[in-house]
């Protein structure tokens, strides 16, 4: 705690990041011998001099540099504290990233990199579809504070956004290309180098380069890591897999610490940080999210192989491990896994979808994924409502559209659940 108080340094120790998520960033001899770090409930911390209080401020606001061997030093909980840094450092260390910033939630997180980026008569480009809550925020807000917005289907990404990026310039500042691969609830990927190529090729020597966002919520930090394929900044909804319990909401922001340095500007001044305690769930949730996500994705791929196969009805799987061609390739080049969120539809569109969905028991009807216990989900009528009907259609998210995240019950079971909605919404099951 504090960042020179490691006893794993930096993740140069040749341990794994998952096995370092039960002690990096943590000295216990700080803290009496506690093997967990303790909730440090506190809004202010005692300076040992009147100098060092100055000394920390400068050193917060970046007017002096840390020294050698010195921490930033505690301020007051708005700013830092000890459980927000120990999470900080152990996200980063998971995403390979040079720094992290935790949110008062995913929403937090992915305002505070707007905030940060975006000036009047900028302009945003943004694949869809996106989680609805993001699509809202930039959709209804940003244009109220003179952002212009271009957007390209996710499908589309490859193809059109070299000439996107052409009429954007005539547009304005091209200052972002904001990206959610694998999309919520499509999975659709994006190719995050052809991204950064086209962004390179269209942004002029005296120019600002375009800042590339990804939101990594739904594969990230186990099975996707953006950040070594050109994008800048990975967002994330921590409420998801990282949380994993839906006990907490939380976010964070991932990237390189010049970039970072700004965004904590933001939280600092907007007061979006997170508190002690979610932090500490946080920690308390690393511990388990490698072997969560990985026993998830299994279930997940048996889940979606009966879906498939279903002896009950015809259904289009939006599953990583079915994507074909261009979206297969991506898979293959950027995942090492499928997670455990995916999508289908069924014909009859939202008559047949709420009737599967009101007919399942172990599986739970409510939005949000990446929990313990499987979820279904009707993102056209609850988290991508917020979204007009025809831009809903147009980016996948249709009304026969059901949304899973598969958890950590058994399998089988969650495909018998599945079987017994089938066989009562669609009749017995056809004969081989
Ligand atoms: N990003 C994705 C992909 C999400 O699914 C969500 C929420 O569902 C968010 C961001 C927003 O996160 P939060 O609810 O923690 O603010």
């Amino acid at each position: 705690m504090g960042n020179t108080n490691r006893n794993s340094p930096d993740g140069k120790t040749g341990f794994r990041p998952e096995s370092l998520m039960m002690s990096h960033g943590y000295n216990a001899a700080l803290s009496e011998g506690a093997i967990k770090p303790p909730v440090f409930l506190t809004s202010t911390f005692t300076f040992p001099s009147a100098q060092a209080g100055a000394d920390f401020f400068d050193r917060f606001s970046g007017r002096k540099p840390v020294p050698q061997g010195e921490s930033e030093g505690l301020i007051y909980s708005r700013f830092n504290h000890p459980n927000m840094e120990i999470a900080e450092d152990r996200l980063a260390l998971l995403e390979q990233a040079d720094t992290a910033a935790v949110f008062a939630s995913g929403m937090a997180a992915i305002s505070a990199v707007f905030l940060t980026f975006l000036r009047p008569g900028d302009v945003l480009i943004y694949s869809t579809p996106l989680y609805g809550g993001t699509e809202t925020l930039i959709r209804n807000i940003l244009p109220q504070w003179g952002v212009r917005l271009l957007e390209i289907a996710s499908h589309d990404m490859s193809g059109q956004l070299k000439p996107t990026l052409a009429r954007a310039s005539e547009l304005g500042h091209v200052a972002m290309v904001y990206l959610e691969s694998p999309a919520n609830p499509t999975n659709v990927q994006v190719d995050f180098e052809a991204v950064q190529r086209e962004v390179l090729h269209a942004t002029a020597t005296d120019q600002r380069r375009a800042l590339i966002v990804c939101d990594n919520t739904l594969l990230g930090p186990v099975f996707s890591s953006p950040l070594r394929f050109g994008v800048d900044l990975c967002v994330y909804s921590l409420t998801k897999y990282v949380g994993g319990h839906s006990d907490l909401i939380a976010g964070s922001v991932a990237g390189e610490t010049s970039l970072l340095q700004q965004v904590r500007k933001t939280r600092s001044a907007f007061g979006s940080q997170l508190d002690p305690h979610t932090c500490w769930m946080i920690c308390r949730s690393l511990e388990t999210l490698t072997i969560r996500m990985q026993r998830a994705a299994a279930s997940g791929s048996k889940v979606a192989a009966w879906l498939v196969d279903n002896p009950y009805v015809p259904v289009t799987l939006f599953h990583p491990e079915y994507a074909q061609g261009e979206q297969k390739q991506l898979y293959e080049k950027q995942c090492s896994g499928p997670g455990s969120t995916f999508s289908f539809t069924v014909p009859g569109g939202r008559a047949q979808a709420f009737a599967i969905i009101d007919q399942l028991c172990l599986i739970k009807s409510a939005v949000s994924l990446g929990g313990t216990e499987s979820l279904v989900c009707h993102p056209a009528s609850t988290t991508h409502s917020g979204v007009a009907p025809a831009q809903r259609e147009a980016s996948g998210v249709s009304e026969g559209l059901i949304r899973l995240s598969v958890g950590l019950e058994h399998p089988d079971d969650l495909i018998a659940d599945l079987g017994h909605a089938f066989a009562h919404v669609f009749g017995p099951a056809r004969v081989a």
